[in-house]
């Protein structure tokens, strides 16, 4: 049965949707209910775990070889307020890897205890270019960057008049948009841009009554770019986790945006060798254009769960995203790639 494009387009819109939802680690809730629903309006069985994670059963038979559980992951970068200043300013403490240089000039969302939103900037302190000579030769970091709030602020009392306090989220924007060219580019790609691809296999699955031979399980992590999103909730019939995030696409990598992304060697060392060697057989199976990378700074969910003591055995796939954990791009034909691999894996 062949894999239609239209499910690649699915998978995109799918992340669009899930992507406009602000998600940074440790303030996941929206969209974690927003994955339950859209796995549970597929029809399969879905539940939200202790710590927040969404655990799918795609179903499929009980068989000798196991159980099979991909793993993506839904919360993303982010900040929170460290210190409001006198002035009413903002100092951010960041969340997993968001570099204070490629959030210069973003907008964001800051998110009160009581429910509020407001908006703002990350700016340079002092950012006016007539007024700073300095403005081009500063160190950015999250010393030097700021929140302006567009709200009449002045001082530290203003601001907790709005409601805020320290600890508050602050989300930058996605800006998630799709090109008439296919290109997908937001924030935060990865992994939401996954999350897509593992509804978009879903949807396949489901529209073509497809008898999966193994049992398979998605999960959704929600504390990846902490480092532990896939340090539990992982079924006891599960023998191979699959990591379905971002493939790296960079400097003295093979990988393009527009391909699937094999991993043999991250930061946390090889990927079982078999798991690996299935996903390149089911890559050329699918006639799927793909490249297998070693890379360089990168830890993945199925990592953690090995941390954490689970007897699996591990890989890593994912669309090609370049300039990732700035303003990500990817490509529609990398999401279809993508899904190719895993149809390919499964067998379907
Ligand atoms: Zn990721």
């Amino acid at each position: 049965m062949g894999l239609d494009k239209k499910y690649a387009k699915f998978a995109a819109n799918k992340a669009i949707e899930l992507l406009n939802i602000d998600s940074p680690t440790g303030f996941t809730k929206k969209a974690a209910a927003w994955v339950l629903d859209a796995f549970r309006g597929l029809g399969f069985k879905a539940e939200l775990t202790n710590k927040g994670a969404v655990l799918v059963d795609l179903g499929g038979k009980e068989s000798e070889s196991g159980a099979v559980l991909f793993a993506a992951h839904a919360d993303t970068l982010g900040a929170v307020i460290a210190e409001i200043k006198g002035n009413g300013r903002l100092r951010l403490s960041n969340i997993g890897g968001l570099q204070a240089c490629n959030t210069e000039a973003e907008n964001v969302n800051v998110y009160s205890r009581s429910g509020e939103v407001y908006e703002g900037t990350i700016q340079l302190i002092n950012a006016s270019s007539h007024v700073n000579k300095d403005l081009g030769t500063t160190v950015r970091d999250f010393n030097t960057v700021e929140v302006v709030l567009d709200e009449d602020v002045k001082s530290a009392a203003d601001v907790r008049k709005l409601g805020l306090e320290v600890g508050d989220f602050v989300c930058p924007f996605p800006r998630a948009h799709i090109t008439k060219s296919g290109y997908i580019k937001s924030r935060y790609l990865d992994d939401k841009l996954s999350v897509g691809i593992l509804l978009g296999v879903a949807k396949y699955i489901k529209d073509n009554s497809i008898e999966l031979q193994r049992r398979v399980y998605c999960l959704i992590t929600v504390y990846e770019e902490v480092g532990h999103g896939g340090s539990t909730s992982i079924p006891s019939d599960v023998r191979e986790a699959i990591s379905v995030d971002m493939g790296c696409v960079g400097s003295g990598l093979q990988c393009t945006e527009r391909q699937a992304s094999i991993c043999v060697k991250d930061s946390g060392g090889p990927y079982d060798y078999d798991v690996t060697d299935a996903l390149v057989k089911a890559a050329q199976k699918e006639k799927a254009d793909y490249a297998l990378d070693v890379y360089p700074f990168y830890g993945s969910d199925v990592e953690a769960s090995l941390r954490a003591g689970y007897d699996i055995r591990h890989g890593l796939i994912g669309p090609g995203v370049y300039a990732s954990h700035g303003y990500e791009r990817s490509h529609i034909d990398g999401v279809f790639n993508t899904m190719k691999v895993i149809k390919g894996y499964l067998g379907i």
